[in-house]
């Protein structure tokens, strides 16, 4: 990894971002004999999403393209399981009774799409998961086995090591500034630091409140046939050196680590609450997020620590289980969710020589792998995959044939 690049070299398809889905989309390239040359400011990711998110993989959706790219994703990683941490412990999701019904007029099409899942009622519910014994407000539940949690680090490490061992080459250290296509190529304005960034440096660099030049580095300009851009919640930005608008904006999300003496939920999977709090184990603690529907767009990395623990998770988990009484807070993280307006991904190709994958509104890690290949087959063959991923073209927002998805947390 990291073999510097000649400057003024010309490739056949440069990636953009090096997250779980540039790194999916790499390895869908290189298993179709592309080598793609994928570049990022920093390949760790220290502030991308996909080192900052829950780990959750469900098909648990409501819209059919969302639910064939979990499902297809879901098999995958099944095959490679032990390498990537894959725990299929299922998610059990409440509902109150403003949801349930729709809840359950959803059931005819996630089965016949393939999907496993059944409906609770209040009581199985208890049964199935005793420590929730208050279930005031809740109309059933859904459970589907085969959801889980995925430690997505590796799953990024699986990716890249596969797409590398074919020919890939991922760049660290590099950020693109510019954005030129012409009739036969693109031509990429890249700087490169000398040094690793510091987080500040990076997030100033990244939300273009500054090209780098306050750092130590090079500009060099780099030459392809096509680009994919796959920058998550910067995306827009990318397309806007283009003079494209995008609909997606940053929004911050919070999650915190809490310890609790009573229990645990090593037994479960992820388990949402009819609140919007979802929650499982980690490790010795327990992973709980919320989403306050009132959180401003942004590239906010500020977590609010206890305050946000006593104010979003606490009273949500006592309000459902006697157990969670006497929680802990002991720390937590926030990173961004790159969400569009039906909160649906965007997936496909931009102009004649640039594809784009991002904005995966939440759902990121759980689709990579299916979205990665199917993106590889559209760039390399010039027609859709298996899967069927045109209703998540940017062309929706003009056509207005959203892909509203309301099973979001
Ligand atoms: C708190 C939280 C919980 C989540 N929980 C889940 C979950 O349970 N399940 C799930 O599936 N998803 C979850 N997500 C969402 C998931 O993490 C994302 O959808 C996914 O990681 C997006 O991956 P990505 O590769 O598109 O973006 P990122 O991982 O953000 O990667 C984008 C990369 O692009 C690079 N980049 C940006 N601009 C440029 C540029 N100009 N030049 C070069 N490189 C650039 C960045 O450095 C970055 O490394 C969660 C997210 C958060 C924040």
């Amino acid at each position: 990894m990291s073999a510097p690049l000649p400057s003024s070299a010309r490739y056949d398809v440069v990636v953009v971002g090096a997250g779980i889905i540039g790194s999916s989309v790499a390895m869908a390239l290189a298993e179709r004999r592309v080598k793609p040359v994928v570049i990022d400011p920093d390949l760790s990711g220290r502030l991308s999403s996909s080192e900052k998110n829950a780990g959750g993989v469900r098909a648990t959706w409501w819209q059919a393209v969302n639910i064939r790219l979990c499902l297809a994703s879901i098999r995958y990683y099944e095959t490679i399981r032990d390498e990537v941490g894959f725990r299929q412990k299922g998610y059990l999701w409440l509902y109150g009774p403003d949801t349930w019904e729709e809840a359950l007029s959803h059931l005819a099409l996630q089965r016949q799409l393939g999907h496993e899942i059944e409906a609770l009622s209040p009581k199985q519910i208890s049964e199935r998961v005793p420590e929730i014994d208050k279930l005031e407000g809740v109309a059933g539940a859904t459970f589907s086995p085969r959801d889980g949690l995925i430690n997505s680090n590796l799953l990024k490490v699986h990716y890249r090591a596969k797409a590398s061992s074919l020919g890939a080459n991922f760049v660290d250290r590099v950020f693109v500034f510019g954005i030129h296509e012409e009739h036969d190529e693109v031509r990429l304005e890249c700087w490169q630091a000398d040094e690793p960034l510091s987080d500040a440096a990076l997030n100033r660099i990244l939300s273009q409140d500054d090209t780098g030049a306050a750092q130590s580095g090079r500009t060099f300009e780099l030459r392809c046939s096509t680009l994919v851009i796959c920058a998550g919640a910067w995306s827009p930005n990318l397309l806007k050196l283009m003079g494209l608008d995008s609909p997606t904006e940053a929004v911050r999300r919070q999650v915190c680590l809490v310890h609790n003496r009573q229990t645990n939920f090593e037994a479960y999977g992820m388990i949402v609450d009819s609140s919007g709090l979802y929650f499982h184990n980690e490790g010795p603690y327990i992973l709980a997020g919320y989403s306050p529907l009132e959180e401003p767009p942004g590239y906010s990395f500020r977590y609010d620590g206890e305050e946000f623990f006593q104010r979003e998770i606490w009273p949500r988990m006592f309000a459902r289980m006697s157990c969670c009484e006497r929680l802990r807070h002991i720390g937590g993280w926030a990173g961004l969710y790159a969400v569009t307006p039906d909160r649906s991904a965007i997936v496909g190709q931009v102009t004649a020589r640039v594809f784009e994958a991002h904005s995966f509104s939440g759902r990121g890690v759980m689709q990579s792998y299916a979205a990665g290949q199917e993106l590889a087959t559209l760039i390399t063959t010039g027609r859709e995959g298996p899967l069927d991923a045109r209703p998540l073209s940017r062309q929706r927002f003009v056509t207005k044939n959203l892909i509203v998805e309301a099973l979001h947390i």
